[in-house]
């Protein structure tokens, strides 16, 4: 059997990190599997999905290396949901209803009142022909419920085990609106079944969809697939992200310079039993995953977490790789592989490189304490002009202690704050050797 898998975004807003960890899971399963991944855009809302979202949906995954080998769009699927829908009207399955919103919520505040579930109460079903033609004449095209079987829906999920759901406790789910609009519930039950999708990994705030699904899909002769519900990402106190997600747009990510591999190596062990591991391609993330080792608990995510993975990256990126940017930063090809292994341990995120290569082409502005001063007027006046080599900073640091009797950290200290303006940063032997310009007071 062919696994397929699919990640399903609805076009409505840019991905985030949250939805990241669906794409990712599904991703891996199937490409561990040697199998298929679909990508989907739920579009069936026409008011609320865009182009530009389903764009930007695509620009996040092909960023992150995230390769869907089949698209599929469910507005170009309307046909196949109106089929579905006439097969379980045949089945006698799904049935017209014209509560109002107002309606619905008076009646569950009355179930409520008495101590019941706020679960639909299924009046339409007892309506006459008669009545249901006045309420069509009155309201026009009612909505469109499916009739759940009172049964438990019982399944073993792939990540919470098995899991049993009376169906008398939920409410028959609307599958088309009053004004024709076909929803996800089953718009994706078809979907899933023609396309062969054998795997279904989401998130745990769909598993009563999950279990009304699972009714759908036997009514309607289909082979279920496995289903499996991952925790919900809350903030690093556990606090709910759900509100905070909108600022954790992968394209914001990807904006502030965060590598693909550091998120990916995060998202695909948050919430496992495994420790998060840097690696270096997403097949050894493949390789490594595995559904079994997720819980139920929530995982919490914090996007600070992600800076530090970032900067390995970036230390073990080699010079091949990034030779482009730095080409673009104009720093001169014979010392552009010395330029990388010095930037390279001392960067966050790729775009900090051009602060080095401004210090080391124009200079910096001087860091002198104010006893250091003629120190360093001193030091400076005995160094030759650029260029220079790896031998620039002994043969200096050397005669300035000769002649200024200081050492040690005495020496280096206002040396290296007054050429990089900095405390920290390269060994002074490779900042002398890169610097193209004499330092200044
Ligand atoms: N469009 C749905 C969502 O974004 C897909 C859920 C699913 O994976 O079935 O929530």
């Amino acid at each position: 059997m062919t696994v397929v898998t699919r990640f399903a975004p609805s076009p409505t807003g840019f991905l985030h990190v949250g939805n990241l960890r669906t794409a990712l899971f599904n991703f891996l399963i199937a490409r561990k599997a040697g199998g298929r991944f679909i990508l989907r855009l739920d579009d069936t809302d026409p008011e609320r999905s865009t182009q530009e979202f389903a764009d930007a949906i695509q620009r996040d995954l092909e960023w992150l290396g995230i390769e869907w080998d089949q698209l599929e769009k469910q507005s170009d699927r309307f046909d196949r949901y109106a089929a579905a829908a006439d097969e379980l009207r045949a089945k006698d399955r799904f049935y017209e209803a014209w509560e109002t919103p107002t309606e619905l919520d008076l009646k569950r505040k009355k179930q409520l009142n008495m101590g019941q579930p706020p679960v639909y109460d299924r009046a339409a079903l007892s309506l006459s022909d008669d009545e249901k033609t006045a309420l069509r004449a009155e309201r026009g095209a009612g909505v469109w419920r499916f009739k759940l079987d009172h049964q438990r829906i019982e399944w073993t999920d792939g990540i919470l085990g098995d899991l049993s759901i009376d169906a008398a406790s939920v409410s028959d789910p609307v599958l088309i609106r009053a004004d024709g609009q076909v929803l996800y519930t089953i718009a994706s039950v078809v979907d899933d079944t023609d396309m062969g999708v054998t795997h279904v990994v989401r998130g745990s705030d769909h598993v009563t969809n999950t279990a009304t699904q699972i009714q759908i899909i036997e009514a309607l002769d289909k082979t279920t697939p496995a289903f499996a519900h991952h925790s919900l990402l809350t903030g690093p106190q556990g606090e709910a992200l759900s509100k905070r997600l909108g600022t954790l747009a992968l394209r914001d990510l990807r904006e502030q310079g965060m590598e693909p591999m550091a998120l990916l190596s995060h998202m695909a062990r948050i919430g496992s039993s495994q420790p998060v591991e840097l690696v270096d391609s997403i097949d050894a993330l493949a390789e490594g995953f595995d559904l079994e080792h997720f819980g139920s608990a929530p995982t919490k995510f914090d996007v600070e977490d992600l800076w530090p993975l970032t900067a390995r990256v970036l230390h073990e990126t080699p010079f091949e790789l990034v030779a482009d940017d730095i080409a673009a930063l104009g720093v001169p090809a014979d010392i552009a592989p010395a330029f990388w292994d010095v930037a390279r341990a001392n960067i966050t995120r790729k775009a900090d490189m051009a602060d080095w290569w401004a210090l080391f082409r124009h200079g910096a502005t001087p860091l002198v304490d104010d006893e250091d001063r003629d120190f360093i007027a001193e030091a400076f006046a005995m160094l030759p002009d650029a260029p220079y080599d790896a031998d620039t900073w002994g043969t200096w640091t050397s005669a300035v202690k000769d002649a200024t009797g200081r050492k040690g950290k005495g020496l280096f200290m206002p040396l290296r704050k007054a050429v990089t303006g900095r405390e920290r940063g390269p060994e002074m032997v490779d900042v002398m050797r890169l610097l193209q310009v004499k330092p200044t007071l």
